[in-house]
């Protein structure tokens, strides 16, 4: 089990993707959270601790209930440009489409992984592949076994889309209510 202060979100599950609050509310009450949190943060990274007042993002923290289908907003996170990246990793780095560029942002945000961490190069190859295998990604079929598995995986998923899914927003939250009003109506 990793114990990384600073992990990649490899992306969300199906069920979830086009969910977030951002796009949910309204712009200027979106606006007033996000100042919210940088404030709340004295305009530092809450990861790595980088003061960057002119770049910082709101970061949106989920968890998912899939008994009971629930959306949970757990907390509105403000990070620098780095972590951020890291955190939607395959999306920052998979977007761009000149190769070098691609390398050097890559190589650019494995070194900042590698220094808030503390750790290794592998131990970054280690959690960058561990995330790949916790997420939806489909693994290339080989065996029979392999082939259930991934029916399993998306009958599984199919199952999930279907389901009336209901946010809910953690108290923690800055305007929560505001937040649960909004995405109520
Ligand atoms: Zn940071």
């Amino acid at each position: 089990m990793d114990e990384f202060r600073l992990t990649i979100e490899i992306g969300k599950p199906s069920y979830a993707q086009y969910n977030t609050v951002r796009e949910a509310i309204p712009r200027s009450l979106w606006n007033a959270v996000r100042n919210h949190v940088h404030e709340r943060s004295g305009h530092m990274c809450e990861i790595c601790g980088k003061h960057d007042p002119d770049n910082l993002h709101a970061h949106e923290v989920w968890d998912y209930d899939e008994e009971a289908f629930l959306l949970i907003l757990k907390e509105i996170q403000s990070l620098c440009k780095s972590c951020h990246d890291l955190k939607h990793f395959h999306h920052a780095v998979l977007r761009i489409k000149d190769r070098k560029v691609r390398d050097r942002v890559m190589r650019k945000l494995k070194r900042h992984f590698m220094r808030v961490n503390d750790c290794t190069e592998k131990e970054f190859t280690r959690h960058y592949y561990n995330q790949l295998a916790k997420s939806e990604v489909e693994p290339d079929a080989r065996s029979m076994e392999d082939l259930l598995e991934m029916n399993a995986l998306r009958e599984r998923q199919a199952f999930l889309m279907r389901q009336q899914w209901r946010f809910v927003v953690a108290d923690q939250v800055p305007f929560a209510d505001e937040i649960r009003s909004q995405l109520e109506s």
